[in-house]
């Protein structure tokens, strides 16, 4: 059976890499000259881990990731809302993307990659099984679906960066009126960081004016940072099918999220480990992926709505007292009440020594 993966990003790429492990012939194609990612971090969280051991690549993500377990939530000054010195199991790993990226790039053989390989129809492609992972602007989802409705702008823009350090700091996320930021450190002194406001989309902006009077470090990592890229923010209404045919949209191009609870990369990399659980049983795929993925998709808009969107005084005073006063773990369940997860046993996948 063979597989078509059009798109090599993070949930390309995954899907590849899961669908041979159980026995797909897969080719990845990818539109752009050379498979890479953006210079920014990813949060794994332990979801997302899941995944990954599934894929039998869990020992180099640990090995290049920085695991982090002591964190928080600040405000804007700087006071810590939720501080947990440790939370235990829930481990996220910090990543940097390209990190992430090419630990998937190199489970595969060079033969199943490539590049300069845009894909405009899926009618095109002589396989099984067609995996849509193409992105928000999916062109293959706008193929087969052309009523469902296009990205939307989320309201909020967001610029990304690694600072070179060293620093030493915890992982933590800071609320302030209208905006938010978030600092994820590397385990070799670089510090992964967004910093995201609410804001017309392309609106003119200068993020080191933006955050000059926010707790330290956050203004000196937005100066000291060659490489800031901006985002604004899009999000894919939800879509009533993943499937059509013989094919499957994985990731961004299923159902593109806001930011807010760092989950977007994470569901990629389940969508893919689902696809190969599920052996070309599409509808599977979509019952065990729409409703999941369409939760965090609605759990991240709330975040927003708690989070970067909140400007009245009186309600960030509200939600910040309630930060303070609520036992951690109850405090910070929005963010991390999607990072349980386990991989669906549908279909009998023996070869695995990770499921048995
Ligand atoms: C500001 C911001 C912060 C984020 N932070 C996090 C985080 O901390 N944690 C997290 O889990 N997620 C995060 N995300 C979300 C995450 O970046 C995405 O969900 C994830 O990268 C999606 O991966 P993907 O492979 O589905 O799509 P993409 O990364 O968009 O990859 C799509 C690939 O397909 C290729 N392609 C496109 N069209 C074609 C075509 N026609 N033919 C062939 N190839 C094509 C593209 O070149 C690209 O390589 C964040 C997103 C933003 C915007």
């Amino acid at each position: 059976m063979k597989a078509i993966v059009v798109g090599g990003g993070i949930g390309g790429l995954a899907a590849a890499v899961s669908l041979r492990r159980t026995g797909w012939e897969v080719e990845v194609r990818e539109r752009v000259a050379a498979f890479g990612e953006i210079g920014a971090g990813v949060g794994v969280m332990p979801n997302a881990m899941r995944a990954l051991e599934w894929m039998g690549v869990d020992a180099e993500i640990r090995r290049l990731g920085t695991p982090r377990v002591s964190g928080g939530v600040r405000a804007s000054g700087g006071r810590w809302l939720v501080h947990l010195p440790d939370v235990g199991q829930e481990k996220v790993i910090a990543m940097h993307r390209a990190d992430l990226h090419g630990v998937l790039l190199r489970a595969l053989p060079s033969s199943v990659l490539f590049n300069d390989a845009e894909v405009t129809r899926s009618d095109e492609l002589d396989a099984d099984l067609v995996v849509a992972a193409d992105g928000i602007d999916s062109r293959l989802r706008a193929e087969l679906f052309p009523d469902a409705p296009a990205p939307e702008y989320a309201g909020a823009t967001a610029w990304r960066g690694v600072a070179p350090g060293p620093y030493d700091l915890p992982i933590s996320q800071t609320l302030g009126p209208g905006g938010e930021a978030g600092i994820l450190p590397l385990g070799d002194g670089r510090v992964c960081w967004y910093v995201a406001c609410v804001a017309p989309a392309r609106a003119d902006l200068d993020p080191v004016a933006l955050f000059a009077d926010w707790h330290d470090p956050l203004p000196g990592l937005v100066s000291s940072t060659p490489d800031v890229i901006r985002h604004d923010i899009y999000q894919l209404p939800l879509l009533p099918a993943f499937v059509k045919g013989r094919v499957a949209l994985l990731g961004d191009a299923a159902h593109a999220m806001t930011p807010y609870l760092g989950q977007g990369a994470c569901m990629a990399l389940e969508d893919a480990v689902t696809l190969a659980a599920v052996n070309g049983d599409l509808a599977r795929y979509d019952a065990l992926r729409r409703p999941r993925t369409q939760a965090v998709w609605k759990g991240s808009r709330m975040a927003g709505r708690f989070g970067i969107e909140m400007r009245s005084p009186i309600a960030l005073a509200l939600r910040n007292f309630a930060f303070r006063v609520l036992p951690p773990s109850l405090a910070i369940q929005g963010m991390t009440r999607f990072s349980t997860w386990e991989i669906p046993q549908v279909h009998s996948i023996g070869s695995n020594p990770a499921v048995n």
